[in-house]
């Protein structure tokens, strides 16, 4: 049962607070990092902002994920604060072997890496949780001296038969909290016996009400639908509830940023805290993120990971913006954003909480204006020109007749002339391109049936072109070209170009000519012309 608390604001916060303070106020652990209690909107952060990825390391990381994370990494670094990343791997059976290493290995290509976790360190560690289990059995035992916890013998085969018996009757299978009433002495006794156990949290009625600052005013009845939940299970690990709650608290977590799925979870969460003394952080239920058709993303396969994305070439600024801009969370809405825009336009307070639907289609799209940034940016540009080379070269090998093809000035620019046009560097290797890298073929036949007149536009072109006295530019070349075909008789300009195209590319349609012309560069253009003039056209 969820309820949304419409009322005035601050009404039912003022008693939310009084529920928490007091006995919060005791702790040491708390309040130094309480962010945000107040109004919808207000993001304020009186203390440190300290938020945190939290991912199950049960499969690789996907679209959704690196949306939650990013989400977080953007929020820390508005307010300077530190982005944790926490692998919550406590339910042993769900690990997917080389999932951690992915997603850590997947936020550094992202450019979104951690501030603090497995591998970069950090003052609140371990940040993996099978490394932190004393911490969830004192917390476990804590619960149980303050009665807000219990030991449960029922078996597997019990719980089974409950779950069957409500299936029947068409209910929630839900546990009945037998265990809770058993005695004192009859549990030393099971214990004793060394009775295998779980043990569960106490729920209570009614719904703890607090302001997500995406859903607004939020409370979950949870004691009301769900029977006691398991936060210590019989192999001796927490599960995800008790272990999330006593690392938020721990890692003295600001803020939480999480999909919206688990926004019913947030009411039992906000019991357990009460229940171990500690202030529970702010809480931002992101919206789902759906696929143009309106599924779940998850339901996908494969193109959700993304990893797939990185196979394919796309860079993960393009992938970050296509996400940003699918959703909400920023003032305005635009294509290209890079991390510091997405940093400075980052606004908690516009996120919606209806679902957002991710537009894949648009990828190539968000690839090419981001491609072209790279270009635009020396030093990124350098390493383009490293990755295109060994692409040149693993593709064509010895079929690359002139060497100069792979020197770092013409790869730069063939970057530069083409950047606006290509979604990916990949894209220079295909067919249409090739002529970039080697020599085309030309057959008499196809000059000919382009125009009667091949061999006087050619050696009219040569001599412009040896004419122009370095002046190599487009600009210089279009406007020469013109002056050839006035001379001309029977061609019109739209043929020329065509020919021209032919003999230079191999293709008839492609870039304007004199952008082939000045890619290319002067010495080959009048290489690839006077081929053609010896074959005695
Ligand atoms: N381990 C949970 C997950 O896999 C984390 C949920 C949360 O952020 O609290 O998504």
């Amino acid at each position: 049962m969820l309820y949304r608390f419409l009322g005035k604001e601050g009404s039912v916060l003022s008693s939310s607070i009084a529920v928490f303070g007091a006995e919060s106020l005791s702790t040491g652990l708390i309040n130094q990092y309480r962010g945000v209690s107040g109004t919808r909107n207000r993001t304020s952060t009186a203390g440190e902002v300290r938020v945190r990825f939290a991912p199950s390391p049960t499969g690789f990381l996907h679209l959704g994920g690196l949306r939650t994370a990013l989400y977080n990494f953007l929020f820390a670094k508005q307010h300077g604060g530190t982005f944790i990343l926490r692998l919550e791997d406590t339910d042993r059976s769900r690990i997917v072997p080389g999932a951690a290493q992915d997603i850590q290995h997947t936020l550094e290509w992202a450019g979104i890496p951690p501030d603090e976790s497995a591998s970069r360190g950090g003052p609140y560690g371990p940040y993996v949780q099978s490394e932190r289990l004393r911490l969830y059995s004192s917390a476990v035992q804590s619960l149980l001296e303050s009665g807000h916890a219990y030991h449960c013998f029922c078996t597997n085969q019990r719980l089974e038969l409950l779950k069957r018996e409500a299936l029947r009757k068409g209910q929630t299978p839900r546990y009945d909290n037998r265990c809770r009433h058993l005695h004192a002495n009859q549990v030393q006794e099971k214990l004793g016996r060394g009775e295998p156990y779980t043990v569960r949290f106490r729920l209570h009625q009614g719904a703890e009400p607090f302001e997500d600052l995406v859903f607004g005013w939020t409370g979950h009845a949870v004691g009301e639908v769900e029977g006691d939940p398991v936060i210590l299970k019989n192999d001796g690990f927490p599960t995800y509830h008790l272990a999330n709650v006593v690392d938020d608290a721990h890692m003295r977590v600001s803020h939480v940023l999480r999909g919206a799925e688990w926004l019913t979870s947030t009411g039992k969460h906000l019991q357990l805290y009460r229940a171990l003394r500690l202030t529970p952080p702010t809480f931002a239920h992101l919206p789902l993120l759906l696929n143009p058709d309106g599924t779940k993303l998850s339901k996908r396969q494969g193109d959700v990971y993304i990893s797939h994305y990185r196979q394919q070439g796309v860079l993960p600024e393009a992938l970050l913006d296509l996400i940003t801009h699918c959703g909400s969370g920023f003032n305005s809405n635009r294509m290209g954003r890079k991390q510091d825009e997405l940093i400075g336009e980052f606004n908690v307070s516009k996120i919606v909480t209806h679902s957002a639907v991710l537009a894949l289609n648009k990828l190539p799209e968000f690839n090419r204006i981001h491609l072209q940034q790279r270009i635009e940016d020396e030093s990124q540009c350098r390493l383009l020109v490293e990755e295109l080379k060994n692409l040149i070269t693993q593709t064509l090998g010895d079929q690359i007749e002139d060497q100069e093809v792979l020197q770092r000035d013409y790869i730069q620019r063939v970057l530069h002339m083409r950047k606006g046009h290509i979604t990916s560097v990949k894209d220079l290797l295909s067919p249409a391109y090739s002529y970039l890298w080697l020599r085309p073929t030309v057959s008499r036949q196809q000059l000919e049936e382009t125009s009667s007149e091949s061999h006087d536009i050619i050696t009219l072109v040569m001599q412009c072109i040896r004419g122009c006295g370095g002046k190599f530019s487009t600009e210089f070349l279009t406007s020469e070209l013109k002056l050839v075909v006035k001379q001309l008789k029977k061609t019109k300009y739209s043929s020329v170009m065509k020919l021209l195209r032919l003999v230079l590319t191999g293709h008839q349609q492609g870039p304007a000519v004199g952008e082939i012309m000045v890619t290319l560069g002067e010495d080959e253009v009048c290489l690839r012309l006077q081929k053609l003039l010896n074959s005695e056209l």
